[in-house]
């Protein structure tokens, strides 16, 4: 066997634990910054003004407008809120939508960024941003946009609706899953793939019958952080792809998309690549696809595109797009295959594979 990588850490730092949020004061500090812009969506915004509270003189105020997809116009209202109040640097308290205003900052003013994840979508360990002008979206990757420090907080996840937990978790393990078969993987993504999704099939059933289960939300958080720094270090593929195609040109919701979406993509992709998919069945159970189909269903999961909004015509529409551009695949992809799989996804059939 041949053995040959690249590997490159994040430097970003990674703190985690119960309470660590109370300690965010100490952060904004070692940053050698005293004046925290707090960002949040308007539904977080008694947490974010929680969070200045707490900073105390350490905080300058909140921007609570934070918004899916990463809206310029919302970006440029904040940039000019930062400006306005003399902010040395953003915590950003939330998902990925918060997350993303404040890459989106940092890439505009290189503010540094503190992030607070409240969710399972990963992005606060990623150097990507995907932002929304004119209705259409774009994405870039660029080291500007990796936030300096993520404070994970297990406690703050105890509040995260079961069905958002169950989405957003399997939005994660879709990351770790493509991670497993990644052109550019090397042996600490691929574990932490491993790792990333043993935790999330050990703890979102948990949740989802006992959502305030502190042991089980702090393995989810866990399990939402390896699997989001796979994403962030190495490419994906088809699975993410379609999941762009979906979201960007049929606005379907983020997280339900990768969760109906991960079973027919993973299944197609482990037709032709079975040993790398074997951590898969192990975790699972099964089949790559039908194990995850199952696993998806087991804990609520929404199963079907057609519940979305989509209708059965937009899916010629989807396979086109997907296959234009197409990112690298370990299985070749065409518009029929893809159309088919869609297919699948929308009718909410377990897939063959
Ligand atoms: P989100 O951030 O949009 O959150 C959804 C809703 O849940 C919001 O109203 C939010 O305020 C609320 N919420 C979040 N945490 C909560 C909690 N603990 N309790 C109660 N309510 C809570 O959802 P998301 O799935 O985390 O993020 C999706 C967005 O992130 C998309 O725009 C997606 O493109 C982006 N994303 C980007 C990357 C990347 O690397 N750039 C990775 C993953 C996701």
């Amino acid at each position: 066997m041949t053995i040959s990588f690249t590997y490159q850490g994040s430097p970003a730092r990674i703190v985690f634990g119960n309470g660590a949020s109370a300690a965010v004061g100490k952060w904004v500090e070692a940053l050698e910054c005293r004046r925290a812009l707090v960002l949040s969506t308007p539904q977080q915004a008694a947490d974010a003004d929680a969070m200045a509270q707490r900073l105390g003189a350490l905080s300058v105020g909140t921007f609570t407008d934070a918004t899916m997809h990463t809206p310029v116009e919302v970006t440029e209202r904040a940039v000019g809120r930062a400006a306005e109040l003399g902010a040395d640097c953003v915590v950003s308290l939330g998902g990925g939508s918060t997350t993303g205003l404040g890459k989106a900052m940092a890439y505009r003013t290189d503010i540094p960024q503190i992030v607070v994840p409240t969710t399972y979508a990963g992005s606060e360990v990623t150097p990507i941003l995907g932002q929304t002008e004119n209705g259409a979206k774009t994405t870039l990757r660029s080291p500007k946009v990796t936030p300096e420090i993520v404070v994970y907080d297990p406690q703050l996840t105890l509040g995260l609706p079961v069905g958002m937990s169950v989405t957003s978790g399997l939005n994660a393990i879709a990351h770790a899953a493509e991670g497993l078969y990644a052109s550019d993987r090397n042996p600490i993504t691929s574990m932490m793939s491993v790792e990333g999704m043993r935790a999330l099939k050990e703890a979102l059933p948990t949740i989802v019958n006992s959502p305030r289960d502190g042991a089980a939300r702090e393995t989810a958080l866990y399990g939402a952080w390896l699997c989001g720094t796979v994403l962030g270090q190495v490419a994906m593929s088809l699975h993410h792809k379609i999941c762009h195609t979906l979201g960007g040109s049929f606005d379907t919701p983020h997280a339900e998309t990768h969760s109906i979406m991960l079973p027919h993509t993973i299944g197609f992709n482990a037709a032709a690549i079975p040993e790398l998919m074997k951590p898969i069945s192990e975790i699972f159970g099964g089949s790559p696809g039908q194990a995850l189909y199952d696993f998806a269903r087991s804990i609520g999961s929404p199963m079907a595109l057609k519940d979305f909004g989509l209708s059965e015509a937009d899916l010629d529409r989807a396979a086109e797009i997907a296959t234009k551009n197409p990112y690298s695949n370990p299985r070749p992809i065409d518009r029929g295959s893809i159309r088919a799989l869609l297919q699948d996804a929308w009718s909410g059939h377990r897939p063959p594979y």
